[in-house]
């Protein structure tokens, strides 16, 4: 495998998102990824080029390197990516655990999700449009019995608050970590969820200001991006994890879309030790 030069990611970084596919073999109504325009056509990385992409950063603190989608389990090279990505690294998922554990359990070692956190290193989001509770319940007990760490997340959407509630109590039950996420988003014209910067989403015009990430987001083809909404547009990359010449720029930088920002970039939200007031980017307006 030939080797990149480092990459040293930033002391401020909080996050690494790993975006291995931005498809899902679910379709909930509120998913982000329904806004993407897919980028049909792209070959998505392999197992190798991940390993040599993500084999390049050098990080300044721990963080992990967090598996996420769309889908992440779905790329058919799922196994090997994971197989791949060097020893030394700590990984997270993001998962709506359609896959079958015991072929999960027999393809990845347990020291591969298996980080000590505040919170399960195998994240399930549970969607009760999509999926079934009982048996999300089942491959979450076979996962943990194979060894995993493994804990679930529910969003409080206001139409499916009850249902994740119930789940919550039954997940619980049987000793089961099962946290609930505040809804992002417009619902019968009315805005949900706790944002640092209040205009940045859903307005109806955009203006133009200075914004700096702590986080490390990169697209399913290996772009890296500055936020989500730059991710999911496919607009203004920074860069390329498999371009020798990348390195991160820890700095402020214009952008022209204030208003239209992804919720997830300008929540308050936990960071990685489960402490709250965070926020993914900094932004200002001179
Ligand atoms: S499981 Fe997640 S990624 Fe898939 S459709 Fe539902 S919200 Fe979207
Ligand atoms: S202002 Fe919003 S859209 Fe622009 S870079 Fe920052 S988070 Fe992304």
């Amino acid at each position: 495998m030939n080797q990149l030069p480092s990459l040293n990611i930033p002391a401020s970084y909080n996050y690494v998102g790993v975006f291995l596919t931005l498809s899902c073999n679910l379709s909930c109504s509120y998913c982000i990824n329904h806004l993407v325009g897919l980028k049909q056509g792209r070959r998505l990385l392999n197992a190798s080029e991940w390993a040599m992409g993500l084999s390049r950063l050098k990080m300044a603190t721990s963080i992990p390197l967090t598996l996420q989608g769309g889908e992440p389990t779905i790329h058919k090279d799922f196994y090997q990516i994971v197989q791949q990505i060097p020893d030394e690294f700590e990984l997270d998922l993001l998962t709506n655990i359609q896959f079958d554990p015991k072929e999960f359990a027999e393809k990845i070692s347990l020291k591969k999700f298996n980080r000590e956190a505040p919170y399960s290193p195998i994240r399930v989001s549970y969607h009760p449009e999509t999926m079934n509770r009982e048996e999300t319940l089942f491959k979450v007990i076979e996962l943990r019995e194979a060894g995993f760490n493994v804990g679930v997340f529910g969003v409080l959407h206001p139409k499916q608050q009850e249902s994740i509630l119930e789940a919550q109590k039954l997940f619980s039950e049987h000793g089961i970590d099962f946290r609930t996420k505040e809804f992002l988003g417009m619902e019968e014209g009315k805005l949900y969820g706790t944002y640092s910067y209040p205009d940045a989403v859903f307005s109806k015009t955009v203006r133009s200001c200075l914004c700096k990430t702590s986080e490390l987001l990169i697209d399913p083809f290996g772009a890296v991006f500055r936020c989500h909404h730059d991710l999911y547009n496919n607009l203004n990359p920074v860069g390329h994890i498999l371009d020798p010449d990348y390195q991160i720029k820890d700095e402020f930088s214009r952008c022209d879309f204030f208003g239209k920002c992804n919720p997830c970039d300008v929540k308050l939200k936990n960071n990685r030790h489960q402490e709250f007031g965070h926020t993914s980017v900094e932004i200002k307006f001179n």
